[in-house]
């Protein structure tokens, strides 16, 4: 294959001639990334409260979301904007997902952190802005819990592969890519959403990569063509905020989904699916 990466010291463990197959993640709930079933990882920016997170829950899992998210530690760009509920939010999304038979992935800010949020999550999130946090990247793949790993702000693909390698080097290969937007010099949208790096981690990596079109694009309206177009490029899941009442949430309405807007999104990524010879997670409604 042509030569897609420039960096010198290569990847050892994270590329893809290092293993015969791809990097399947199976959660213990049925949830998979890696597979021909596409995984559909959706709930709020933040968890806000008991009500919120569960209604957000079982309105999603009834479209076939079985992984809920939700941030208890937020990473905010202001130091007085909502910083998440700690510990309270992941015992709340904890309960809601369960109830909901979904899995939990939610952030993890800080090294000291990783194994409460270990207690209570399915998949340790690491946000775009601490990629290369090695600290946080060698505590995390120590963890023993499948890694969702948002690229950078202003990362190259190299750099992301790189940060992934940190995690195997610490013994952890469910490792979970996530192109969630590079910053652009185009205020016209949040961030410039990189459907290129699906093919090109595809042809790069053995792991499983998702797309986040909510903070890719920071418009809600914009969230259901980015996501097909990840979907149609090859992605293994996507992931996708969703709020019962987008204008009033604390983190991050503009691009969040209604509830009605998500079920019309999983109706149109069914059929993109379908006609790939892959699938939609079925309902988890009862
Ligand atoms: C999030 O998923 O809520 C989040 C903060 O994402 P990112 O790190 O991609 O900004
Ligand atoms: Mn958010």
């Amino acid at each position: 294959m042509q030569q897609l990466s420039a960096l010198p010291h290569s990847y050892k463990l994270v590329r893809r001639e290092s293993r015969p197959a791809r990097t399947v993640v199976r959660l213990n709930n049925g949830a998979a990334f890696g597979t021909d079933e596409i995984a559909l990882c959706a709930g709020p920016c933040s968890v806000e409260s008991r009500e919120q997170i569960e209604a957000t829950a079982r309105a999603v899992a009834a479209q076939g979301a079985n992984v809920l998210r939700g941030g208890a530690f937020k990473p905010r760009t202001s130091p007085y904007a909502f910083q998440g509920l700690g510990h309270d939010g992941l015992k709340l999304l904890r309960d809601a997902a369960d109830r909901a038979g979904m899995a939990v992935v939610t952030e993890v800010l800080d090294p000291r952190d990783v194994p409460l949020v270990a207690q209570y999550a399915d998949i340790l999130q690491i946000g775009a802005r601490n990629m290369q946090n090695f600290s946080l990247l060698r505590e995390t793949g120590e963890a023993g819990k499948p890694v969702l790993l948002k690229r950078g702000v202003a990362a190259t693909i190299d750099e992301w592969l790189m940060a992934a390698e940190y995690l195997l080097v610490a013994g952890n290969d469910q490792v979970i890519m996530c192109e969630r937007g590079i910053r652009s010099f185009d205020p016209a949208t949040r961030n410039l959403l990189d459907i290129t790096a699906v093919p090109v981690l595809r042809a790069l990596t053995h792991l499983p990569v998702i797309i986040d079109p909510s903070h890719g694009t920071g418009a809600a309206r914009l969230v259901a063509p980015m996501a097909l177009a990840g979907i149609a490029a090859g992605a293994d899941g996507v992931l996708v905020e969703v709020h019962p009442d987008p204008p009033s949430a604390a983190s991050d309405g503009p691009q969040s989904l209604t509830f009605e807007q998500f079920n019309a999104l999983v109706r149109q990524m069914d059929r993109v699916a379908r006609a790939l010879g892959r699938s939609v997670p079925a309902s988890l409604a009862a």
